[in-house]
């Protein structure tokens, strides 16, 4: 049996159809608004978008009636730490208190506290767990989520962080891209041996099992921290080449505190996404402008550090690069919305509100690989669609603190 989803009396439909893709420059604030609309999904895809005069009702299983509202593609959300156990909301007090990161180390907290908790934790919890989180960010109107393991930093961990993953994608109605991310920090019974050491051990023994499961590679991606502190350009080289010969794409954080050289590694190794950049050179920026590297950029990673050190979003867009924006979800950034995010890149990274859109959508679906199925609304895409409780797209970085998501549809299914 066909399903079949009538979505009238759309005020103004956000399509973000035509142009190349990803956005750059000018065309980042372009955003093919068609007014007065009407859309028909059929088995959650988008078969028909035009006039609500010209709408055909026949055989509608689902009427989803707007009354003159907005409505945007599904977000993207192309950078998460979705799939973690345990806890560290009193990180949060401490710091408040002005506890440095070296004493919330050493009251047993930080990221060797969430990876003590993941590797105890059985896969079932970090499911359900994960789950959990995605139906927030569901309801805030995200239907594509990339995922990054990292908290496991052994191959059995991670490989049980990744499968924990896939189950997700099964069971919940979100899509959920898996990214490898073992270079994520050293564990701490790798200190003595250091991190060259470490990324011996990420390459020869977690690589191999992340792509050798049975049923398939358990990633699409692999992603390295490179960071002074964490991981030099070197190693990340040294992984990057790795994991492409067996066949995973590449993304990275990069120059996140400091430039280190990151983003012109992203250039170098023909990286999808290069993340953070907040610190990067213009030389960096560059160089990734050429390459055709999206800059993936995370507002709520400075804001929850107190920070002002935000990406200089503008000079990008100004470079002719491609924008996305993402949360950085994990256990010290609980942000999970991605309107909030918008609104963060306007006010703190002086993007537009149409700039910001695109950053959410197509542009993010581009630097997952999967701008032919998602992020515009146009003939032959998946149906995963935001109705706003506003008339235009404006709404979504202007509102502060409302929500103005009133109703989202995955696959042709309202939520
Ligand atoms: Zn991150």
């Amino acid at each position: 049996m066909t399903h079949t989803l009538i979505v009238i009396n759309i005020g103004q439909l956000v399509a973000l159809s035509s142009g190349p893709v990803p956005r750059t420059g000018g065309a980042m604030g372009e955003l093919g608004i068609v007014e007065d609309a009407a859309l028909v999904a059929v088995d959650g895809e988008i078969t028909w978008i035009g006039s609500n005069d010209d709408v055909e009702w026949a055989g509608a299983n689902d009427i989803l009636d707007v009354r003159g509202m907005c409505v945007v593609p599904g977000f993207v959300d192309p950078h998460t730490h979705l799939i973690w156990a345990g806890s560290r909301e009193r990180e949060f007090e401490m710091k408040l208190q002005g506890a440095t990161y070296m004493e919330i180390m050493e009251a047993g907290g930080g990221i060797h506290s969430t990876v003590k908790a993941t590797r105890e934790a059985p896969e079932e919890n970090m499911v359900i767990s994960a789950m959990a989180r995605l139906d927030h960010m569901l309801a805030a109107g995200t239907t594509t989520v990339e995922a990054k393991s990292g908290y496991g930093l052994s191959a059995e961990a991670e490989v049980k962080s990744l499968r924990a993953l896939r189950e997700v994608d099964k069971r919940h109605p979100s899509t959920i891209v898996p990214t490898f991310l073992g270079a994520h920090a050293v564990p701490e019974e790798f200190k003595e041996k250091g991190a060259d050491a470490y990324i011996d051990n990420v390459i020869e023994e977690q690589l191999p099992a992340v792509v050798g499961e049975e049923d398939g590679p358990l990633a699409k991606w692999c992603d390295a921290f490179i960071e002074e502190g964490v991981f030099t350009v070197d190693q990340g080289e040294r992984l990057f080449e790795a994991a492409k010969e067996r066949g995973l794409g590449i993304r990275l954080h990069a120059d996140e505190f400091v430039d280190s050289g990151a983003a012109a590694l992203g250039a170098k190794v023909g990286a999808a996404s290069a993340d953070h950049l907040a610190a990067s050179s213009d030389d960096g920026l560059e160089a990734m402008a050429a390459a055709g590297v999206t800059a993936t950029l995370l507002p709520g990673t400075p804001f929850v550090l107190r920070s002002k050190d935000y990406a200089r979003a503008r000079d990008m867009i100004d470079k002719g690069m491609a924008v996305a924006l993402a949360t950085d979800l994990n256990p010290n950034c609980l942000i999970d919305s991605m309107p909030f995010v918008m609104t963060l890149a306007c006010l703190q990274m002086g993007m537009t509100p149409a700039e910001a859109l695109t950053a959410s959508t197509i542009n993010a679906a581009q630097c997952l690989g999967l701008d032919e199925q998602v992020g515009s609304l146009q003939v032959g895409k998946r149906a995963d669609l935001v109705v706003l409780d506003a008339p235009n797209h404006v709404h979504l970085a202007y509102s502060l603190n409302r929500d103005v998501v009133r109703t989202v549809v995955k696959d042709g299914h309202i939520m």
